[in-house]
């Protein structure tokens, strides 16, 4: 069977105008701030009764141990969203921004995919409204005036060896995650090693993901750690006087986007933050915005449900004070045939035994999200072209005989019609009472922290420290650091730390690496390896394909 690209399916689609999607909501014309007909922002600050309107039922979507045979987590709230709408429900849906830098190396959006998009996607996988482009002039705002405060005598005695911000791009750049600066005199600055990350990166990303307004957001990068002293004393971006300044250059990328899907449901997009050294799921912003408007809102954590959906209770949910009604855990036939030892190449074929080997894998999530989380759990199966109908209903068994819920799910061929048994089985769940726990409390000290997500969450005996990373414990704890969440920074492709340990791994125990403070975003970052903070572009990268027509449609994007 011949399908259509993403790229085909979205140009084809006939968009309405941005302002009837957000009034279909009931927003106020006057919070309404246009960026050409079908994107706008949405100014809280003009909404009166914001405070004291009801708020909806919130939906996450998570999945098993990702693969690179894919998941399709964002395509499956894209056609929850459409599904609910389908069934006649009030839904929106809240996703993450994707990065700019990633498109131009590997061919992929992140706005969904098949029949379950959002639209306008190349607009949305490139500048947007331009959240990302503040974000990064924020940042580079601040990594100047650290270098600017350097070079004037530097009252503050930073020490130059000691700072941790770095600048940033919206571009997969390996030439610029090691570089020195401040070359060639006096004149031209104080030379140093430095380093650039992408912007998603940027902990100023993390920072606007989790402020609920303002006050808030401007409190938080004034607390941003720069560097440390030669006393080892944390220099802030307080102490750089730069927060005010930082805030300006954000103030509108502040305000949660709008935009819709393929069938027209009204979709928050705001902030990316990166997955493994934060937390890795949209603003609190457009999450809130859209439970106070919608009945039903479905929204996305990144990789699997051991990092993703835990950071999501523990990190985002925490802070908020919102909670989950129910949790789709999304599983494909190919990717739990990986888990069960099949090569990518392979998948194509029909293979029941190693299918039933690579369930542990969907089982532990399922039990985390319930018995750790305290969640109303359901699995999708992501229906691929290539499944069979025997490996579907073997699926559905395993998941039935151990009394989990299960629904296949078929969005990416069939949009919202393909997600209306699940959009059901949703709203039944999100009826039952729950309460979200979390892995750990604020309370207990960070070495126990880590030890509960690992013991509980992935299913370890436990943490090794590796050389030096107590006493950086020790530190952080002594800053008064000791009460933050933890951000797990781990492989998103095994439960332990050994990215080849596939299913459901036992026995093992995960070594921590390093630990950091992200002091204004505020969580304490736990790294279990080495976490790339700046991509390369892969031998043939997808620049290379891209191209624009004489009348402005754009080719080659995935
Ligand atoms: P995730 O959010 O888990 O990273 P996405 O929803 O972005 O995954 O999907 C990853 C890729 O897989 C996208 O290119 C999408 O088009 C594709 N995909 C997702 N679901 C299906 C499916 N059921 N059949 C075929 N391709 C799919
Ligand atoms: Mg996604």
């Amino acid at each position: 069977m011949e399908f259509k690209t993403d790229v085909q399916i979205a140009q084809e689609a006939k968009m309405e105008p941005i302002v009837g999607i957000a009034e279909k909501l009931g927003i106020d014309s006057d919070a309404i701030e246009q960026y050409g007909k079908y994107k706008a922002k949405i100014d809280e600050t003009e909404i009166a009764d914001l405070a004291t309107r009801k708020e909806g039922k919130l939906i996450l979507v998570t999945a098993i141990t990702p693969t690179p045979a894919g998941e399709g987590k964002t395509t499956t709230v894209v056609g929850l969203g459409d599904g609910l709408q389908k069934i006649g429900k009030k839904a929106a849906i809240a996703l993450r921004e994707p990065s700019l830098g990633p498109v131009f190396g590997m061919k992929g959006g992140a706005a969904g995919g098949g029949y379950a998009q959002v639209v306008p996607m190349e607009d949305l996988n490139l500048h947007f409204t331009g959240d990302f482009h503040a974000i990064g002039a924020a940042n580079n705002l601040l990594a100047a005036m650290l270098d600017n405060h350097i070079h004037h005598g530097n009252s503050l005695a930073i020490d130059t060896r000691s700072i941790t911000w770095k600048r940033v791009v919206d571009m997969n750049d390996r030439q610029l995650r090691f570089i020195v600066d401040g070359l060639n005199g006096k004149t031209n600055g104080v030379p140093r090693e430095d380093g650039f990350t992408i912007t998603v990166a940027s902990e100023i990303m993390a920072i606007l993901c989790l402020s609920m307004n303002m006050e808030e957001m401007k409190a938080k990068l004034k607390a941003i750690i720069v560097g440390y002293t030669l006393t080892g004393q944390p220099v802030t971006a307080g102490d750089l006087k730069a927060h005010g300044a930082m805030a300006v250059l954000l103030k509108d990328a502040l305000k949660p986007n709008i935009v819709q899907t393929l069938e027209h449901t009204p979709a928050f997009v705001h902030g990316g933050p990166f997955a493994n050294i934060a937390h890795g799921c949209n603003s609190i912003k457009a999450t809130r915005l859209a439970l106070k408007y919608a009945d039903y809102v479905v929204t996305e954590a990144g990789f699997g449900a051991d990092l993703g959906a835990e950071k999501f209770m523990d990190i985002k949910c925490r802070l908020s004070g919102i909670a989950p009604a129910a949790v789709v855990v999304v599983a494909t036939v190919r990717a739990l045939k990986m888990h069960g030892g099949m090569a990518k190449k392979e998948l194509v074929t029909e293979n029941l035994s190693a299918l039933e080997a690579g369930m542990p894998n969907l089982m532990k999530h399922i039990e985390n999200m319930q018995t750790v989380f305290g969640m109303p759990t359901v699995v999708a199966i992501n229906k691929f072209p290539t499944d069979t109908t025997k490996e579907l209903a073997l699926v559905e068994e395993k998941c039935q005989a151990l009394g989990v819920n299960v629904v296949l799910s078929d969005v990416w061929e069939n949009g919202g019609n393909g997600g209306q048994d699940l959009a059901r089985a949703v709203v039944e769940l999100a009826d039952q009472e729950s309460t979200l726990t979390y892995a750990y409390e604020l309370e207990d000290a960070l070495v126990d922290k880590m030890t509960k997500v690992v013991q509980k969450v992935y299913g370890g005996e436990g943490i090794t420290l590796a050389p030096g990373v107590k006493k950086e414990i020790n530190r952080l704890e002594a800053l008064g650091f000791g009460n933050l969440p933890i951000c797990m920074a781990k492989t998103q492709y095994s439960f332990s730390d050994d990215k080849n340990k596939l299913g459901r791994p036992k026995d093992f125990t995960v070594t921590i690496k390093k630990v950091t403070v992200s002091a204004g975003a505020g969580f304490i970052v736990v790294l279990t390896g080495d976490i790339m903070t700046m991509p390369g572009l892969p031998k043939v990268p997808a620049a290379e394909s891209i191209d624009i027509m004489a009348d402005g449609r754009v080719t080659g994007l995935f």
